[in-house]
């Protein structure tokens, strides 16, 4: 274990993400990154509104909110968390982090997040700022390539990179293809799919009206 605990003091998961739909990919960067630093909990935090996303349209938080919800019941150590939900505007990793840390005092956190998330990290708001709030734990991903210069203008004591089971899952392709009516079966949770199914959520606005 790469940062020892400290006595007292509870070490807590953040998987931020858009979660839309949420998929096993996610689940499982989230396991790994539990059982690697002994987590006592993992905080799925969905976004907002996603700035990086302000090109598509993003489905209704409360949906993606539910998803979360669902897809980490059966998990003891896994909870979801309202903060970014109940913020209004844009959603920014450091109001995230700030407002868990608030909730939170006696934790150290730590901030979960896929290689090509990480990649891109010196361009969220406050970048500076990440690394004095959380332990970054960056998980590979199939086709996330991390480039060195990033990684080394991350203090090394506030990294682990840590590798991950390969899923080749993304939320847009799980989007994709509920739009081209192709299964999610299996790509994401069980409830996951039934949810997506009994709110018709990704669906061509074309294939459903009536011909
Ligand atoms: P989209 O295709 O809409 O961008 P996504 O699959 O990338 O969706 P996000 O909600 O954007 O999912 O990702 C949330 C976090 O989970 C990010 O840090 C991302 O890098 C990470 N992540 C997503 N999918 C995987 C995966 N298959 N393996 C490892 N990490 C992942
Ligand atoms: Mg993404």
């Amino acid at each position: 274990m790469s940062t020892p605990a400290v006595p007292g003091r509870r070490r807590v998961g953040v998987m931020g993400g858009t979660f839309d739909p949420i998929h096993h990919g996610h689940l499982v960067a989230a396991s790994e990154a539990q059982s690697w630093f002994g987590l006592d909990e993992v905080v799925f935090v969905p976004t907002g509104e996603p700035w990086q996303k302000s090109d598509r349209e993003v489905s209704a938080a409360e949906h993606r909110y539910l998803m979360t919800v669902i897809a980490t019941a059966s998990n003891p150590r896994f909870r979801v968390s309202r903060v970014d939900v109940d913020r209004s505007g844009p959603t920014y990793t450091t109001d995230t982090l700030r407002d868990l840390s608030a909730q939170l005092p006696d934790a150290d956190l730590f901030f979960i997040t896929g290689a090509d998330a990480l990649a891109d990290i010196f361009s969220w708001r406050d970048a500076d700022q990440l690394f004095d709030l959380a332990h970054f734990v960056g998980c590979t991903r199939p086709g996330a390539q991390l480039t060195p210069s990033v990684v080394e203008a991350i203090p090394s004591e506030r990294l682990t990179l840590i590798e991950v089971p390969a899923l080749s899952i993304s939320s847009t392709d799980c989007r994709e293809r509920q739009r081209l009516g192709r299964p999610v079966w299996y790509l994401v949770p069980d409830g996951v799919v039934q949810y997506i199914h009994k709110h018709r959520l990704y669906e061509d606005p074309a294939r459903l009206e009536p011909t």
